[in-house]
């Protein structure tokens, strides 16, 4: 039986940007941009807190509780409206 062995590579680049955040993605972009050779390295997911848990999730649960209220004030003004929450759009 044969073991194999991890094929190492060494490659020398510019800039190595640790983390792909709004920050990181911004850094590598300008970099590469100017001519650079970047490498960008990412421990979890590439985005950073923004996307997964920061901004874009925080606006999609603001906006859904917005439209809840706004829906439930139509009594006062338009008529009966049924409101049935359902966290499976937002998420
Ligand atoms: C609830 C909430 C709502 C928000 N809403 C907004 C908003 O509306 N507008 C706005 O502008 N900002 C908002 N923010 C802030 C925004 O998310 C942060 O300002 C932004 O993500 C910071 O970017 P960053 O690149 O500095 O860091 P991060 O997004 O934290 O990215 C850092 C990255 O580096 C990686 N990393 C760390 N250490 C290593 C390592 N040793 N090796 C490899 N990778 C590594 C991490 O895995 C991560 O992906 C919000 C934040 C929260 C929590």
């Amino acid at each position: 039986m044969t073991t194999e062995q991890p094929v190492e590579t060494v490659e020398t680049v510019d800039v190595v940007v640790i983390g792909t955040g709004p920050g990181g993605e911004d850094a590598t972009g300008r970099l590469a941009r100017a001519g650079l050779d970047v490498v960008a390295v990412e421990a979890r997911l590439v985005g950073g807190e923004c996307p997964y848990f920061g901004c874009i999730p925080t606006k999609m649960m603001v906006r859904a509780s917005d439209a809840l209220a706004e829906a439930r004030r139509a009594a006062t003004l338009a008529g009966r409206v049924d409101v049935a929450p359902d966290w499976a759009p937002v998420a």
